[in-house]
């Protein structure tokens, strides 16, 4: 017999609509969330003349989104770029993030992506976002400072750096430190300014469907009152991801379970994904999500050396950190030591635990308890290359190569049930470029839509991610989502 699923990891029924007795209120988009890609929905859905309602459980706006550093991934050429002296172009960011978002991605949806890149840009200046035209060199997080653009994912290392010309493509708005709270005041700004109407401390429960299948409202709760609200041309789920709900998390995606850090709202509960898998919408991607383990800055840890309990190395340490820490998952089976001599070690924007600190390499490797040679035969034979600035084995870029000879020897921990790893999840509800949401057969479930991360989004592992993938392509396809939603045919 197989194991009994937690009710709360189950698709969310339905309500029938002949079951409603009256509908309490009519609009014709409603959008339930307002994070990022819900707030990109209304406003689009609203800027196409549709009367759009917003729904949103907290009491106000922000979601995942307001606890975001706010970066955004455009390219083809964008204001910034150019003024920073960076060339980019539409077929040089499509090389990039065709290699860079893996095979998993949706082709039609990166094509669009990087197409509109730039009117994406506009978009948001649009709505009041400012982005400041400078760059920031070091590699980092997000920037700490108000400076705008960043190497935010893989464009430098290797094998992404073969596929296009590297050049970075994460933008930060103009503010001092993380951005996402800014950029939600600025749609909550412009949104109000477009009439549509925000309804905060308003969870939606349950979709209403009427008897040929089609999305025709939603039931909300709004201080201990339901009410039946009527969308004649459709619902927008942008709730987004399922991280906080742990019986989800355990039940599709246990890698993620074993991160000690979900990072979220608590309306990251999954509640969308199960309403839209209770009227037949596929959830696609679900064991995926971010998981990392920010080893830098200090950007000198990047030459460090990223080794296995084996006391062998897996990756290119120069890599998007989100990439190297699934690499640690998939590849070290969890368990990681970064390397560093005296000169590289510095104190990391999250505490390490320190496994060993050594004035030999070979005492390292005894204190760690690696196999005998293993760990000095690999510093030895990196060092040897790193003499003359190569990595030959994994590529790291040559700035980050140098030799490991200064003592004492010390290795941070990083393996997942050690260290701070933080994680969200990647997986959603299957859907068109449209957000038209689909069923496992690929049909549209008529009237209703998804996008951000209720969604299955534009990058789907955390193997193939880089900053601002979530919040651009969840506004991306939640603009999508609203246009379509608005001029979809309404029923009577
Ligand atoms: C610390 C942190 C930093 C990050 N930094 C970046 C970054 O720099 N760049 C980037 O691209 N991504 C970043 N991310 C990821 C990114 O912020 C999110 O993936 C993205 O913002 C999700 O947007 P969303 O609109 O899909 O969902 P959210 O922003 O989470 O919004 C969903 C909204 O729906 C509401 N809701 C949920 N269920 C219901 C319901 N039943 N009824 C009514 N309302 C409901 C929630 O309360 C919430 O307000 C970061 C995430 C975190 C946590």
């Amino acid at each position: 017999m197989s194991p009994k699923i937690d009710p709360n990891a189950l698709p969310s029924q339905p309500r029938r609509a002949a079951s409603i007795e009256t509908w309490d209120d009519e609009f014709e988009v409603v959008v339930v969330g307002f994070g990022v890609a819900g707030g990109a929905a209304a406003i689009e859905a609203a800027r196409a003349g549709a009367k759009t309602l917003i729904l949103e459980q907290a009491t106000r706006g922000g979601g995942a989104t307001a606890l975001s550093e706010g970066t955004i991934y455009f390219g083809g050429g964008t204001r910034v770029q150019n003024a920073t002296g960076f060339e980019d172009s539409y077929e040089n960011m499509l090389a990039h993030v065709r290699a860079a978002a893996g095979p998993t991605a949706d082709p039609e949806k990166v094509r669009l992506y990087c197409e509109q890149s730039l009117e994406h840009f506009a978009f948001f200046e649009s709505i009041g976002v400012e982005f400041k035209d400078t760059f920031f060199a070091d590699k980092v997080i997000f920037p700490p400072t108000d400076d705008c653009l960043i190497y935010s994912g893989n464009e430098e290392a290797w094998p992404f750096s073969q596929e296009a010309k590297p050049v970075p493509r994460g933008h930060k708005p103009k503010k001092q430190g993380s951005a996402g709270a800014y950029i939600i005041e600025q749609m909550i700004d412009a949104a109000t300014k477009l009439g549509v109407l925000i309804r905060n401390e308003t969870r939606v429960r349950t979709l209403v469907r009427d008897d040929t299948g089609r999305v025709v409202g939603v039931v909300t709760k709004h201080e201990g009152r339901e009410s039946a609200i009527r969308a004649t041309r459709g619902v927008i789920l942008t709730t987004g991801g399922f991280i906080m709900n742990r019986a989800m998390v355990e039940h599709f995606a246990p890698d993620l379970a074993k991160c000690r850090y979900p990072i979220g709202s608590d309306g990251c509960d999954g509640s969308g994904i199960r309403m839209g898998m209770g009227v037949g919408g596929a959830a696609v991607n679900m064991h995926e999500g971010l998981m990392t383990t920010a080893f830098f800055p200090p950007v000198t840890h990047i030459k460090g050396l990223l080794v296995s309990a084996q006391g062998q190395r897996f990756i290119n340490e120069d890599c998007y950190h989100g990439r190297v820490t699934d690499a640690i998952a998939q590849k070290a089976d969890g368990r990681a030591y970064l390397i560093v001599d005296d000169t590289l070690y510095g104190q990391s924007i999250v505490p390490y635990a320190l496994a060993g600190v050594e004035e030999t390499i070979e005492d390292l490797e005894k204190s760690l308890g690696i196999p005998e040679g293993q760990l000095v035969h690999t510093v030895a034979s990196y060092n040897r290359a790193a003499e003359r600035g190569e990595d030959p084995v994994f590529h790291k870029a040559g700035k980050y190569v140098t030799p490991l000879v200064h003592p004492p020897f010390a290795a941070l921990d990083l393996s997942v049930d050690k260290s701070v790893w933080a994680t969200f999840t990647l997986g959603g509800l299957d859907t068109q470029a449209t957000g038209e949401v689909l069923t496992v057969d690929g049909q549209v479930v008529p009237g209703l839509y998804a996008a951000g991360r209720a969604s299955a989004g534009l990058t789907r592992s955390g193997r193939y991610y880089a900053s601002g993938m979530s919040i651009g392509g969840g506004s991306f396809f939640g603009r999508q989502a609203g246009k379509a939603a608005a001029k979809a045919a309404k029923v009577d």
